[in-house]
């Protein structure tokens, strides 16, 4: 057994490290402020090659695994840029992962070198406003219609629709009723196609947090998309998607942790550097303790996050691990950062220390892409063989 990083996962740790240092938290503040989206990040990271990371080598990327994408991942966040840098290439890292493993030689060839290279933007279409977690019973409809299908729906929640050229959208090819009996997730396609904003109606949610990463409501009346852009068969989109759910999940677990572990220094050198009662604050065991613990709860997260990618990348089953780790990492950022903040005392209640901004952040990794509430109905499904309870 060997828990360190390969020589290869420490460079791109270190090397992604010092390209973040031309992005510092002043950079993310401002972003914070403006909610404009961080594209001079998003080009340093296409430039520098990192968006392909996990893109197979002949289509324009490094064919890396989801281990090093975790380590470099967690690395961006780790620098200050929190979700806000990680949200903004996520989907490139690895969105079309389904496309990679279900597509043909010509999407391939045609949709994955525009993302290993950052030269275009996807979102992400899933969530839908009247559905939440019960993915199966999606409404979004594509009717076809000769060569091409003809989209009508609403989705919620897409990240970076604002600012996307493209969208991997889910919708329903096959009305549920008309589904053979027992074929709960059959019926839902997977398409990857150009964001016609003619036919789609963008709407920007103001949120908590990550503002430069915009959320947005998707009204999408008479989407018409070709053929030639379902990936794989028709009906079969939600196994499609599950395909790169283990990895995401891991990916997301990885930002969690690397948010903690920048929240976890913050407070620990202001613990140092504070005086009150004539003594650093640290030096009280009421301030000590809670720092420690996060140290303890992020080490454990990233041990099992590790396990998790580990196991994926060896092709084996990771259902279990890669979502505890997204539960563990995401508890433990949120209770870090918090942490941080209460460790500040007044100070942590403003912009200047960053540390509000770690929580605001830190708390979408509870929430997305799955929430706390379905992680343990899973394990306790999955693994304790206890009755489906949803
Ligand atoms: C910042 C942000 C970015 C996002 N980006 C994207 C994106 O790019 N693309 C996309 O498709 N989606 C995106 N999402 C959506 C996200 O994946 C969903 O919000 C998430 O999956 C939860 O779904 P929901 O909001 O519909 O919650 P709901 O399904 O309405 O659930 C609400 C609460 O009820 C609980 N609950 C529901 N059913 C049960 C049950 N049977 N047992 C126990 N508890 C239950 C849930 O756990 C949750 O706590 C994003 C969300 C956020 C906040």
């Amino acid at each position: 057994m060997n828990f360190d990083l390969t020589p290869e996962q420490e460079s791109i740790r270190s090397a992604v490290t010092q390209l973040c240092t031309q992005f510092p938290e002043s950079y993310w503040r401002e972003r914070d402020i403006d909610g404009v989206f961080p594209d001079a990040f998003y080009r340093a990271m296409g430039e520098a090659g990192w968006l392909g990371l996990a893109i197979p080598e002949a289509y324009g990327g490094a064919g890396l695994g989801v281990q090093e994408a975790a380590v470099m991942m967690q690395a961006v966040a780790e620098s200050g840029a929190c979700m806000s840098g990680a949200s903004s290439i996520h989907i490139n890292v690895f969105g079309l992962m389904p496309v990679a493993v279900f597509g043909t030689e010509a999407q391939k060839q045609r949709m994955l070198p525009p993302m290993a290279k950052g030269r275009v933007k996807s979102c992400f279409g899933v969530t839908e406003p009247n559905t939440g977690l019960n993915t199966t019973k999606l409404k979004t409809r594509a009717v076809r219609q000769g060569d091409r299908y003809v989209v009508h729906g609403q989705k919620v929640w897409i990240s970076t629709a604002q600012v996307a050229d493209k969208i991997l959208l889910l919708a329903r090819t096959t009305p549920l009723a008309e589904l053979p009996a027992g074929d709960r997730s059959g019926g839902l396609s997977l398409f990857y196609t150009d964001l016609d904003r003619r036919h789609v109606d963008i709407r920007k949610i103001d949120k908590m947090g990550r503002h430069c990463v915009d959320s947005n409501e998707m009204f999408i009346d008479g989407l018409e998309i070709p053929v030639e852009d379902r990936i794989g068969e028709e009906g079969r989109g939600f196994k499609y998607i599950l395909h790169g759910m283990n990895p995401e999940r891991v990916l997301l677990a990885s930002e969690a942790i690397g948010i903690g572990r920048i929240a976890l220094a913050k407070a620990s050198a202001y613990a140092r550097e504070r005086i009150v009662f004539d003594r650093p604050i640290g030096q009280n065991q009421g301030i000590q303790h809670p720092l420690a613990r996060n140290w303890v709860e992020l080490e454990a997260a990233q041990l099992l996050m590790m396990k998790a990618a580990w196991l994926y990348d060896g092709g084996r089953e990771c259902g279990a691990e890669a979502n505890a780790a997204k539960y563990l990492a995401a508890e433990a950022g949120f209770r870090a950062c918090e942490q941080a903040i209460l460790t500040h005392g007044g100070m942590g209640y403003s912009k200047e220390f960053h540390v509000e901004r770690y929580l605001r952040e830190v708390m979408i990794t509870r929430i997305a892409p799955v929430s706390r509430e379905m992680i343990l109905s899973h394990i306790a499904e999955r693994v304790l063989g206890q009755a489906k309870s949803y």
